[in-house]
């Protein structure tokens, strides 16, 4: 199999356990070469491997887009929720076959309106979540209609709408629910809200939501995973699960609440004797 290679951080490659994994993987048959950018990515390519973290991670999807290019996430430090497994692991899976193919929702973002600024070419794909943000001191309104039902307006710092995966990342920050990654379930939250009476709302995957902002700023922040435009405040969203899925490589041992444990020490309690883990 062909497997391309993704990395944030150039020195991870030398780390010697990764050498190890790829060297195994090499006198088994498996080719692989380094991409930076989707353009690298080479046609017949069974699988992007993305060397760090959930971060990581989630800049390796951006690379695979629409392809159907499986991202299996290998951690050399502390174990994420998308990259979840060890080299030792993500090795012994390719030689044994014992891995899978699980799809991963991804929000389709349109924007109507003045784009002001953009770090990167726009791509309206996003894993984790879309979030609007006041750039300035003043605080946000935001209006959010669900499949043109609005509710009341927001103020807050921000809002943002997250899918399943995302909920262990800004979602859990703003005290948005856990999702396990297969809920297919969106959630929507504010960001520090002016109000003592607003939650996070779930809603179903196939909810189109519409957002409108008021802000007395002359712009908008909108953070799109890892990635982030500045909107005119008169900017329109139209937010929707996009018609294709990431497809992530799920080794068999594995599991969500393996990660719940040891990335957010779920469960960490005196009383539990570490036997949760
Ligand atoms: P970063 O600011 O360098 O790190 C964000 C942290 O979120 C990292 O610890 C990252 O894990 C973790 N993370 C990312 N996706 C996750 C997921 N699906 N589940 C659990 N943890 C996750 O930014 P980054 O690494 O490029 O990641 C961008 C993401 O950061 C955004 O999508 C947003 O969700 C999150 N973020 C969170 C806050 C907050 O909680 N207040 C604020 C801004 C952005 P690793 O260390 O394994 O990479």
């Amino acid at each position: 199999m062909k497997i391309a290679v993704y990395s944030r951080n150039e020195a991870v490659k030398e780390e010697p356990r990764l050498k190890a994994m790829l060297s195994w993987l090499q006198d088994a048959g498996f080719s692989f070469y380094d991409i930076s950018s989707s353009e690298d990515l080479v046609p017949g390519t069974g699988l992007l491997m993305s060397i760090g973290g959930d971060g990581t991670f989630l800049s390796a999807s951006k690379r695979v887009g629409d392809s159907g290019i499986p991202v299996l996430g290998i951690n050399l430090g502390r174990l994420g929720f998308l990259s979840e497994y060890s080299p030792e692991e993500a090795c012994e899976a390719l030689l044994s076959g014992a891995y899978s193919f699980e799809d991963r929702e991804l929000l389709e973002t349109r924007i109507d309106g003045e784009v002001l600024g953009s770090g990167s070419a726009f791509s309206p794909y996003t894993l984790n979540e879309i979030c609007v943000h006041r750039s300035g001191a003043a605080l946000l309104g935001i209006d959010v209609a669900l499949d043109g039902n609005k509710l009341p307006t927001y103020w807050a710092d921000g809002l943002l709408v997250a899918t399943s995966s995302g909920s262990t990342a800004y979602s859990l920050s703003v005290g948005g629910p856990i999702c396990s990654p297969d809920s297919k379930v969106l959630i929507i939250a504010p960001v520090a809200p002016h109000n003592l009476n607003v939650r996070p709302l779930v809603v179903p995957d196939s909810t189109r939501i519409s957002i409108s902002m008021r802000s007395r700023d002359e712009s908008v922040m909108m953070s799109m995973d890892n990635r982030s435009v500045v909107l005119s405040p008169e900017a329109t969203l139209d937010v929707r699960v996009a018609q294709f899925s990431l497809k992530r490589v799920r080794l068999d041992n594995s599991g969500f609440i393996k990660a719940l444990t040891t990335k957010l020490f779920w469960g960490e309690d005196i009383r539990n004797g570490g036997e949760q883990r």
